[in-house]
Formats: C-alpha cells, sequence, structure tokens
C-alpha cells in the first residue's frame, strides 16, 4: 500500500476537515471523562463543554506526568485516572522510571484494542504485510514496549516470533533460522546485535530482514543512526513513537526523514515549554498529546516533555498527517546550556554516530568551577577521538572533551538506552 492509499485508508470518515473531526473526538472525550474519571472530573470542573473552537480546547489545564505519579501516590495502586471499575481492565503496564517513580497504567479490553489499531498503523507505514515474519527483540515484562507492537502484527495477519527471555546470540540465531523479514527493536539494540553478530561472523547483512521497526529511543530519526543500522543488517529503518502513558502516536515513512504524527487517534499540539503559546511554523517547541480512543486511560493535553520541530512543510510521501521532520529532536528536561549553546544529548549522538569506529560512547554532564560542563567517552582509538573533537567543535562552536575508554566498558542497552550520565549534583543517570 503507498502512502497516498494509507491516506485515504486513515482518513476516509473525516469531517470536512481535520480541526472538525478532532473537535468532535475531542469532545467525545472531554464530556465523558469529566462524567465517569475521578481524575478529570476535577481538572475539567471549569470547563464548558462542549468546546466549540481549539482555542477553547487550548483553555483547558495541561495534565503533567508529576500529577499522575501523585495521584498513585494518593490513591494507590492505580490511582484516579483509570475510568471504570478494576473489573473492566486487562492489561497492567508500568512506565520504565528512569525518570522518576514509575506510573502503573492499566486498559480495559477496548483501550487495548485501541491500542492495537495504533500500531496496525505504525506496521502499515512500514509496508509490513500479513506475508510478513515479524521479529520482536523485547523482553515482554511489564514494559509497554512491543507488546502492542505483537498484537498489531497479529492483527495484520503477520507471523509473530516471541524473542523474549533470549540473550543477544539467541535471538540472532532465531532470526535466521525463521527467516524473519521484520525486526523491532530499539535502535540501540539493532546496533548491538550487529556488532554481536559481526564477532560470532553470522552474516545479518544478507539475511531475510527487509526492515526494521524501532521504539524506544528516538535515534531512528537521526541520519546517521539510520545508516549505521541500514548499512549493517543490509534492510530499510523505520522509526515510531510512543509512550506507556499516551498510545503509540506516530511513525514513520518511505521518506524516513521525520514522523508524522496519527492524528486521526492523537490531537498534537507544539508549545513554547514556557510560555505554553503554540510556536510559530518552523520552530522546535514541546509536544502536547491527547489521545481520542484510550478511555480506560485518557490523557488530556499531556505534556510529553519531547521537542519536536513543528514543521512548516508536509512531508513528501504524500500523507498530510503532521509531520515532525527530524522526530523527536531531545527532551525539553535533557537540554543544557553549555557557554550558551543549547546542547541536546541527541544532537551529540548525531555527531558522534558518523564516526563508524565508535562502539559505545556515553556523555558526562558534570560541573567544573560552577560552570556546566560536558564531556564525551568513547570506546575507540585516540585517533578517533581527536577528530571527534575537531568536529564537535565544528559543528557546535564548542570546545568539549572527548576521553577513551577500554572496549567493553560502557553499558549495552537492550530497551531505553542511557547514554547520559549526570554527576553535576552527585551520581545520577538518566534516559536520552
Ligand atoms: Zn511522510
Amino acid at each position: 500500500m503507498s502512502q497516498a492509499e494509507l491516506y485515504v485508508y486513515s482518513t476516509n470518515d473525516y469531517e470536512t476537515s481535520l480541526e472538525a473531526y478532532q473537535l468532535r473526538k475531542a469532545n467525545e472525550l472531554l464530556l465523558f471523562a469529566a462524567q465517569f474519571n475521578d481524575f478529570y472530573k476535577v481538572k475539567l470542573k471549569d470547563t464548558h463543554l462542549p468546546i466549540r473552537t481549539m482555542a477553547e480546547f487550548r483553555q483547558i489545564p495541561f495534565t503533567h506526568k508529576s500529577e499522575l505519579v501523585q495521584d498513585q501516590q494518593n490513591r494507590p495502586p492505580y490511582g484516579a485516572n483509570h475510568s471504570y471499575p478494576q473489573a473492566s481492565y486487562v492489561r497492567y503496564h508500568q512506565t520504565s522510571g528512569t525518570t522518576g517513580r514509575p506510573l502503573r497504567i492499566l486498559d480495559t479490553k477496548e483501550s487495548w484494542e485501541w491500542w492495537t489499531d495504533c500500531w496496525v498503523e505504525v506496521l502499515r507505514s512500514a509496508l509490513v504485510t500479513k506475508e510478513d515474519r515479524v521479529f520482536l527483540a523485547f523482553s515482554f515484562g511489564p514494559f509497554i514496549g512491543f507488546w502492542a507492537a505483537y498484537e498489531g502484527a497479529k492483527k495484520l495477519g503477520a507471523l509473530v516470533i516471541p524473542g523474549g527471555g533470549q540473550n543477544s546470540l539467541e535471538r540472532l540465531t532465531s532470526i535466521l533460522s525463521n527467516q524473519a523479514t521484520v525486526l523491532l527493536c530499539t535502535p540501540s539494540y539493532a546496533l548491538h546485535l550487529a556488532e554481536v553478530a559481526a564477532k560470532e561472523g553470522l552474516d545479518i547483512k544478507n539475511s531475510q530482514i527487509r526492515c526494521l521497526i524501532h521504539a524506544g529511543e528516538p535515534g531512528a530519526s537521526i541520519p546517521a543512526v539510520r545508516e549505521a543500522i541500514e548499512s549493517a543488517w543490509g534492510a530499510k529503518c523505520y522509526d515510531h513513537a510512543g509512550m506507556t502513558e499516551m498510545g503509540a502516536y506516530a511513525f514513520s515513512c518511505v521518506e524516513q526523514g521525520g514522523l508524522h504524527v496519527n492524528e486521526r487517534q492523537f490531537l498534537a499540539e507544539v508549545i513554547h515549554p514556557q510560555t505554553h503559546q503554540p510556536v510559530p511554523l518552523g520552530q522546535m517547541g514541546e509536544l502536547v498529546l491527547t489521545n481520542f480512543g484510550r478511555y480506560g486511560y485518557p490523557l488530556i493535553r499531556y505534556r510529553t516533555g519531547d521537542m519536536v520541530v513543528n514543521a512548516s512543510e508536509p512531508c513528501r510521501c504524500g500523507n498530510r498527517f503532521r509531520f515532525f521532520p527530524g522526530g523527536l529532536v531531545g527532551r525539553s528536561d535533557d537540554m543544557v546550556v553549555v557557554r550558551g549553546v543549547n546542547i541536546f544529548p541527541q544532537s551529540l549522538e548525531a555527531i558522534i554516530r558518523e564516526f563508524k569506529e565508535v562502539a559505545e560512547f556515553r556523555i558526562v554532564y558534570y560541573s567544573h568551577q560552577e560552570l556546566l560542563q560536558v564531556k564525551v567517552q568513547l570506546e575507540a582509538t585516540s585517533e578517533v577521538a581527536s577528530r571527534l573533537q575537531v568536529k564537535l567543535r565544528e559543528r557546535l562552536g564548542l570546545r568539549i572533551e572527548v576521553e577513551t575508554v577500554a572496549p567493553g566498558v560502557l553499558p549495552r542497552f537492550e530497551m531505553k538506552a542511557r547514554r547520559v550520565l549526570d554527576l553535576r549534583n552527585g551520581q545520577k543517570a538518566f534516559g536520552v
């Protein structure tokens, strides 16, 4: 199915405009939540319903992750943002907790069906069909990760091959012996598998894998990361974005230059993180999302903390869903200002990944004489380190220290990679 057909498929029951459709979906959700959801009853008490315009929608208070965490502490174990009696819920997941206390989230059968449909869209955008054999390099633990992808692939009619409870070599062996055609994993793990395959003499480049779909980290929209994965696997690489608390809300397309929001199921806003105003076209802001179909666990105007560029042009693929070039460009809380320059870990990663000789790396934030400093640790030779330092200076206009460490010293990751070590206030690592 081409992207143009996909668009028709995705939008054939729209009203006269996307905005009219989204306004109706928003009102259905708001009226439901204000009546049946104890968490949103309180938050929506000053909102006059139904809303008539998107400007009125933007008057509704934001939902912050800290509120959801606090709510679960006040009303353990699941909090007030569950709209139905507990007997209606059939799925349990929790957030990874890399940036704080994990959230416990339940889904009803209908909400989980909605999650599945969102993943069907992700798979369709990567042109996956019932002919495919989909391998999921995922632990199948309480982190939502690829559980919904598993359901989506099954719904499409593809053969799903679980890779839980296996080490990397066992997974590679399963991928090759089952002649899997699609691999779902984090970008870091795709690179790690390639490293293991090279060591074991396994030929993944000529395997049946024709595409990889990534989640968990934003790496697949970073050109150098994507190229590294595509050349190691001899396959095309697609991105996807989702959050345990929100849903699988965006996917990349054949053009591969960024992410499309699934606007049939999500309402996206891009705001300035401090002023809270919508950012002008072409500028960067924080993504705020509302999910339309997860009535068992709705989120309205949720501050994702993810920074995106509010594109002024639609994507060339023909899909008119809102497009974010470069995908998720960083986390609002990961951005640091070093000697007047805004730095996201991803922007450093984009440069580091251009050096194919780097097996693994870590970014370290630390204080020196009260000033924030950044250094990069590399598993590479000192010659590569010097060249990287020159490149960082050229691109960022900053001198950033680059040090080499012994091969195999830095941690490897299966799910969310944590390549930032923050030593400013004692030792604390957080997710990229
Ligand atoms: Zn596109």
